[in-house]
């Protein structure tokens, strides 16, 4: 039987390359999206095309009646789950905290935090032995950013992946014994559409030369470590991390 995936945000960047190597060690995946219904599309395309499966799912994970109805739909059209990969992530413009209002604080947190947390308990409820399921991993996409903390550039973005550390250390402890491995990667400068939205396209290459390697990271590199946190490779690893940062 095929290991069933749900990988949030997996429209593009780090989640689409995820998914992408999911299927083609033999993961049947769910890719969830936002609002990017065609690059959400066009990942599915590539996965039927290698001969895999998979499918499309729209949801804010922010939201909690969309992440149940994400989790049901994965329950009807492909089965029992034993994988998440929480990477559904944002960040704003860059500025200082003493210009930080309320509005961005509960966007930030919202997405980030909330939507890790709540689609966490969906896997959970699914795929802990206490509630008669088979187990399963789940890899959350934290920060170097959570260490290095992001001054002048987004420190509410660095605390909320603060609190994803915080809650695999907490969660993985929680479900360790009913079949859950619980693990995260914090990658940093990678080369995404996420900096963008932060407002400097070109982050990664300001900052590649004060990297110890000298060069930013890509997706790929990055869904190698969430595709080993997630295989049997990992069976005697839990609450802890994989830092994808170029060495800083
Ligand atoms: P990206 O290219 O900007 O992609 C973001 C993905 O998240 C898209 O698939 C987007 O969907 C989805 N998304 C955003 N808000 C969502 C919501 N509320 N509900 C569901 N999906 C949502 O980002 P990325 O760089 O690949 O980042 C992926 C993860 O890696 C994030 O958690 C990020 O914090 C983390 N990370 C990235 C870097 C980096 O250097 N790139 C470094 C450290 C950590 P649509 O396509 O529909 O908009």
């Amino acid at each position: 039987m095929s290991k069933v995936l749900v990988v949030t945000g997996g429209s593009r960047g780090i989640g689409a390359e995820t998914a992408l190597l999911a299927a083609a060690r033999g993961y049947v995946v769910c890719i969830n999206y936002y609002k990017n219904k065609a690059a959400a599309d066009a990942v599915v395309d590539q996965i039927k095309s290698a001969g895999g499966k998979a499918i499309a799912v729209a949801a804010d994970v922010s939201r909690e009646s969309d992440v149940k109805d994400l989790f049901k739909t994965v329950d009807e059209k492909l089965g029992q789950i034993s994988a998440l990969v929480n990477n559904a992530g944002i960040l704003e413009k860059q500025i200082r905290v003493e210009d930080i209002d309320e509005v961005r604080l509960h966007r930030v947190f919202a997405a980030n935090v909330f939507g890790s947390f709540l689609c966490a308990r969906e896997a959970v409820r699914r795929m802990s032995t206490k509630h008669g399921g088979y187990g399963g991993a789940i890899v959350n996409v934290s920060s170097a950013a959570s260490r290095l903390g992001s001054a002048g550039e987004y420190v509410d973005y660095a605390a909320s992946k603060g609190a994803i550390d915080t809650l695999t250390i907490g969660l993985s402890r929680e479900v360790a014994e009913e079949g859950i491995r619980v693990n995260a990667v914090r990658p940093a400068f990678i080369y995404t559409d996420m900096h963008a939205d932060g407002g400097e396209p070109g982050r990664v290459d300001r900052i590649k030369e004060s990297l110890p390697m000298k060069r930013g990271g890509q997706p790929i590199e990055v869904a190698n470590a969430i595709l080993w946190l997630l295989s049997e490779e990992a069976s005697y690893t839990t609450g802890t991390f994989i830092d994808l940062a170029g060495g800083k």
